[in-house]
C-alpha cells in the first residue's frame, strides 16, 4: 500500500504501517500535554497504543491465515489508525469459507480479551500515572475493553466490516452470491443512514464519518459481486481485445514511440518479426522512462516486460480478473506461442459496461448461454 512502512514478516507477510498511524501518536502526546500527565504517564498512553496496534496485527492474522488454510495468499497486512487491513489476494466465494474468514478476525480479539478479562481478575490489574487513556481501570483492563469494542465495531452487519461479509455469507448459503450481495449491501446502507442520524443528534463526527464509510463501502462491494456475476461462465476469448498493435523486437524506441503517438495504444506487445511468437510488452510508463534516460536507438527488446504472466483463450474470466488485478494495466493472450489478443482493464470494463450490466427486468447476460 502507498505511503506504508514494512515493519516486520511473520507467517510471510509483510505487516506495514501507514504514515497515517504517526498521527494518531502525535495526538496522543497532545492528549497528553493537555491533560498535563507526567512524562511516565505520556509513556504508558503511548505503550497502550501499542498494545492495541498490536491487537489489531493479530485480528488481521486471523483472516489472514484462516484464509491461507483455504489456499488464498495475502499480500499484506497494513495497519491505519482507524484499524487494520488484510490484503487478500481473493475472498473465497464459498459461504462457507468466506464465513470463517471473516469470524476469524473478530474471534482473535474474543480470545485476547478473555485472556486479559481472566488475567485481570485473578492477579489484578498494572495501575498506572494518570494519562489520556488507563487510569481508571488499569492498564490491561482497559485494553480488554478495547478489544471487546472492536468486536462489537467489526461485527457491526455492514461492508466492509466483517459483520457485512459474515451476513453476506449466511445469505450465500440460500441464495446466489451476487443477490446474497445486494441484500447485504442494502442492510448496511440502512444502517449506516441510521448512524448518521444518531451522529447528527449526538452531534458525533466520528459517527458521521463512519456512517458515510459504511454507506460507500456497501455499494463497492455490491459492485464487485454484479461483476463476479456478469463474469461466471464467461472466458478470456470472449472478452479480449483482437485488434491491437504490435512492434518487433529489433524495432528501436523512437519507432515506438511513434507507434504509440499514431495509434493511441498505450501499451505495445513485442513479437519476433519471423515467427510472429510474443516475445514481450513495452509498457506506456517503461517506455517513457527508457525515452528520457537512454538513446532512442536503444531496441525495445532491451526495455521490454518478459516476466508477466500470459493468459491462454479458454482461461475462465473469473480467474483471469485476479491475474490482471495483480498485473495491472493490460495482459497477453497467447495461444502456443502465438499472441492472440490482450486483455486490458480497460476492454474488461467496456465488456461489463456493453453487455453485462443488468437491465430492469432483464436477466444478466451470460455469454455461455447465448
Ligand atoms: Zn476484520
Amino acid at each position: 500500500m502507498k505511503g506504508s512502512l514494512r515493519i516486520a514478516r511473520l507467517f510471510g507477510i509483510d505487516v506495514a504501517i501507514h504514515w497515517t498511524f504517526l498521527l494518531l501518536v502525535v495526538y496522543v502526546v497532545f492528549l497528553s500535554t493537555r491533560q498535563q500527565a507526567s512524562l511516565a504517564g505520556t509513556l504508558v498512553a503511548l505503550a497502550f497504543i501499542g498494545g492495541v496496534f498490536t491487537c489489531v496485527v493479530l485480528h488481521e492474522f486471523g483472516h489472514a491465515l484462516t484464509a491461507r488454510a483455504f489456499g488464498v495468499k495475502t499480500r499484506h497486512i497494513t495497519i491505519l489508525p482507524i484499524g487494520g487491513v488484510a490484503a487478500l489476494e481473493r475472498m473465497p466465494t464459498k459461504p462457507g469459507q468466506e464465513l470463517l474468514v471473516a469470524v476469524a478476525g473478530p474471534a482473535v480479539n474474543v480470545v485476547i480479551a478473555a485472556v486479559l478479562l481472566a488475567g485481570v481478575l485473578l492477579v489484578g490489574d498494572v495501575k498506572t500515572p494518570q494519562n489520556p487513556f488507563t487510569q481508571s481501570t488499569g492498564f490491561f483492563g482497559m485494553l480488554a475493553l478495547v478489544n471487546i469494542a472492536l468486536v462489537v465495531f467489526n461485527m457491526l452487519p455492514a461492508f466492509p466490516m466483517d459483520g457485512g461479509r459474515v451476513l453476506r455469507a449466511l445469505l450465500a448459503f440460500r441464495l446466489e452470491y451476487a443477490r446474497a450481495t445486494r441484500v447485504a449491501a442494502m442492510v448496511g446502507r440502512v444502517m449506516a443512514v441510521g448512524l448518521l442520524v444518531w451522529g447528527v443528534m449526538a452531534g458525533n463526527p466520528v459517527l458521521m464519518i463512519i456512517a458515510v464509510f459504511v454507506y460507500m463501502g456497501g455499494g463497492a462491494e455490491a459492485a464487485a459481486a454484479t461483476q463476479r456475476a456478469a463474469m461466471q461462465g464467461t472466458l478470456v476469448g470472449d472478452v479480449m481485445q483482437t485488434s491491437f498493435r504490435t512492434i518487433p523486437s529489433e524495432a528501436s524506441l523512437a519507432e515506438a514511440a511513434d507507434a504509440v503517438i499514431a495509434s493511441s495504444q498505450r501499451d505495445l506487445p513485442v513479437v519476433d518479426a519471423y515467427s510472429g511468437r510474443f516475445e514481450g510488452l513495452l509498457r506506456h510508463d517503461d517506455l517513457a522512462g527508457a525515452l528520457s534516460s537512454l538513446d532512442a536507438g536503444t531496441p525495445v527488446s532491451s526495455v521490454m516486460q518478459t516476466n508477466l504472466p500470459t493468459l491462454p483463450p479458454d482461461t475462465p474470466m473469473l480467474d483471469a480478473i485476479e491475474v490482471l488485478r495483480l498485473n495491472p494495466p493490460v495482459l497477453p493472450v497467447t495461444h502456443a506461442g502465438d499472441l492472440v489478443g490482450m486483455l486490458s482493464v480497460g476492454n474488461v470494463n467496456e465488456f461489463l459496461l456493453l453487455h453485462a450490466t443488468p437491465r430492469p427486468g432483464q436477466r444478466i447476460r451470460r455469454s455461455r448461454e447465448d
